[in-house]
């Protein structure tokens, strides 16, 4: 089989060095021993080495580890029939926050529209969890778009996460090609809602998009004005990597030139904070505009 996402060959500043230091096993262990899920490795994260080897971070993917949709940039399992939530996760999910010392967590989860709250309560349930053992770490949850439902986000809201973060992932136009089962729009209104709740709070409202996918440069930017007019104040911007040759292909490689074009575009559209970068994740030094 020809691999059309390896035809173009990886440029320099998307290179990274393997390294499982002693902190990259702590965490493996810690991720292991509880039975938890990271979206580090199950999205086959490029900076894995970075942040467990040296801020001994992960991101917890919650709600198991097969996911209900399939878009086609995503290295998660897809399945109809996910296993039930596990009632244990939440404290588990606790005992790694206290165990590695976070003092910010993110938590993530696949999508889960076989569930009636598409895993709101279990979301609810995990800042619950980590609040009891470890109230002063800050708790980012990066949520799905719960269908619309808004029952749903009002249920994660009502935790009082510190920061809710929900990816657009690409530009209006690709949305539909590679998110399927989602809807561009539907994911703008979650965030202005969002918005309304950190207006009320003061919690932050964040989301990343991904670049390589076939946009061009004047669609990026409507997205990022699309989500600073929906009230984001974070944004992460970074290179869509294809996890294999069967995921949507990557049709370019953007420069760290061009990122800094971006993030200052998006500086300049009032976005508080912004990371663009070729290795940047929405969980990429989450830490960072806090510290
Ligand atoms: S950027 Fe996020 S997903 Fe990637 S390794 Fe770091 S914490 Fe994990």
């Amino acid at each position: 089989m020809i691999d059309r996402n390896r035809a173009v060959r990886r440029p320099e500043w998307l290179k990274v060095r393997w390294t499982r230091n002693e902190n990259f096993q702590t965490v493996d262990r810690m991720v292991r021993d509880r039975g938890l899920h990271t979206v580090c490795q199950e999205a086959r994260c490029p900076n894995i080495y970075e942040c467990w080897g040296q801020h001994r971070t992960a991101t917890f993917m919650i709600l198991g580890d097969e996911c209900t949709r399939h878009c086609t940039y995503c290295a998660v399992a897809t399945s109809r029939r996910p296993e039930t939530p596990d009632p244990g996760e939440p404290r588990r999910v606790g005992e790694a926050v206290v165990g590695l010392g976070l003092r910010h967590a993110v938590i993530t989860s696949v999508d889960r529209d076989d569930l009636p709250d598409g895993g709101a309560g279990h979301f609810s349930g995990t800042i619950q969890a980590i609040r009891q053992v470890s109230p002063r770490c800050r708790i980012e949850v990066l949520v799905p778009d719960f269908n619309g439902v808004t029952a749903s986000l009002q249920a994660v809201l009502s935790a009082a996460p510190d920061v809710l973060a929900h990816n657009l992932e690409t530009v209006r136009r690709i949305f539909p090609r590679v998110r399927a089962k989602g809807d561009y729009q539907r994911s703008l209104e979650l965030l202005s809602q969002a918005a309304e709740w950190g207006n009320r709070t003061g919690g932050i409202v964040k989301s990343g998009l991904m670049v390589g996918l076939g946009e061009d440069y004047q669609e990026v930017i409507e997205a990022l004005r699309d989500l600073r007019e929906a009230g984001c104040q974070f944004v992460t911007i970074g290179q869509y990597l294809p996890p294999s040759a069967l995921h949507a292909v990557m049709l370019r490689y953007y420069s760290p030139e061009e990122f800094n074009d971006l993030g200052d575009a998006a500086c300049r559209m009032g976005f508080s904070f912004v990371e663009s970068g070729p290795l940047v994740r929405s969980s990429y030094h989450a830490h960072v505009p806090f510290s």
